[in-house]
């Protein structure tokens, strides 16, 4: 057992003065089911936990502006998918929550959490012989040689290829969504898109963040392409588990033909990917299943498998394709 202090702030300016006080060792604690999960491998040991769980006006889904659905950094995983805005305007967001594991999890594990949660690439969680870059910069990647079903097929480099894990960014991703924070240095706004980085050759950043840059809200622009969309997960098994390949997708049509079109991947690929080129083939095609499918192989025409994954090319591309139909189903 490793000390830590802990501490709990009011509100988010005295968060983040807090963290700003206590760097490197501070760490940020919401849900705590990532944070104390990686402690308990021995991956994070913060000398200092911020528990952020009290702080006001963090934690409601704010649906009364016309042009953006506002949630708060501290709104649980189950309260945003039950909510009636999110299910009716973003299907696709709400199916990545409640696809995503257990209803105690979800109960738990906050929105503002859940966008920097930690790949599960098992050298990253295992014990320290393993070599891990983004545990150990320079240590090497175990998994380019060893056992690397789940990695990256998309975004990999010589130094990780571990996945992204989480469902919820692919959707955020694939809807535009912007992450607000704040930081000793002030307030700012960050694209989901661009929220998380490509490992390159510094596969422990993962995000273009701060580590004392507290999320406050996530903001999910409203508008005709939220409504036909679809968050479609496959997994090793129906429940409880990590996408193997997952696509959040939204369509908008006019007549039968694409007026726009949202394309983003989850479990194949190093950070939430959205497919540009993919969703450029459609727009102005009427959406035939012909169609679908050559979006989704020019979704993954970049894709470099690895000795055990290859099969997540084929899997993806039929994820994307099924998911583009049933998008089109709900327009
Ligand atoms: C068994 C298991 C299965 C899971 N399955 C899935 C799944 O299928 N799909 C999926 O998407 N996820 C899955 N998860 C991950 C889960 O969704 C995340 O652990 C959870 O969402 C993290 O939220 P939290 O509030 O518990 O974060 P915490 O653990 O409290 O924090 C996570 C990280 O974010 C930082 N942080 C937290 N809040 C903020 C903030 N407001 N601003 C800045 N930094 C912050 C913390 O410092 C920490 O580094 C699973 C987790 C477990 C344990």
């Amino acid at each position: 057992m490793h000390d830590f202090a802990y501490l709990r702030p009011r509100d988010a300016a005295e968060a983040v003065a807090l963290h700003a006080r206590h760097r490197p060792g501070a760490r940020y604690f919401a849900g705590g089911t990532t944070l104390f999960d990686l402690m308990k491998l021995g991956v994070e040991s913060p000398t200092t936990v911020i528990d952020v769980t009290r702080i006001e006006g963090m934690h409601s889904i704010d649906a009364s502006r016309r042009d953006e659905l506002h949630i708060g950094a501290l709104a649980v995983m189950s309260d945003v998918a039950e909510h009636a805005t999110v299910q009716r305007e973003f299907p696709a967001l709400a199916e990545s929550l409640w696809k995503a594991a257990s209803q105690q999890l979800r109960n738990m594990a906050t929105v503002g959490g859940n966008l920097l949660q930690r790949t599960r690439c098992a050298y990253f969680r295992g014990a320290p012989e393993f070599a891990c870059n983004k545990r150990v910069p320079g240590s090497g990647c175990a998994a380019l040689e060893g056992q690397n079903r789940g990695h990256a097929v998309l975004g990999g480099s010589e130094a990780c290829v571990a996945i992204y894990p989480g469902d919820m960014a692919i959707a955020l991703a694939a809807f535009d969504a912007m992450v607000d924070t704040v930081s000793p240095r002030g307030e700012r706004a960050v694209p989901v898109r661009e929220l998380h980085r490509a490992p390159a050759s510094t596969p422990h950043l993962e995000t273009v963040l701060a580590d004392d840059e507290l999320i406050v809200r996530i903001r999910v622009p409203r508008g005709p392409v939220g409504r036909a969309s679809t968050y479609h997960k496959i997994r090793d098994r129906e429940s409880y588990a990590f996408a193997l390949a997952s696509a959040a997708v939204a369509v908008h049509l006019q007549g039968h033909r694409v007026v726009d079109a949202r394309i983003a991947l989850g479990g194949v690929a190093t950070r939430p990917w959205r497919a540009i080129e993919a969703e450029r083939s459609l727009v102005g095609l009427p959406l035939t299943r012909a169609a679908a499918r050559r979006a989704a192989e020019l979704a993954f025409q970049g894709a470099r498998p690895l000795a055990h994954n290859a099969f997540k090319v084929a899997l993806g591309i039929e994820t994307v394709t099924d998911a583009l139909m049933l998008a089109k189903e709900r327009s």
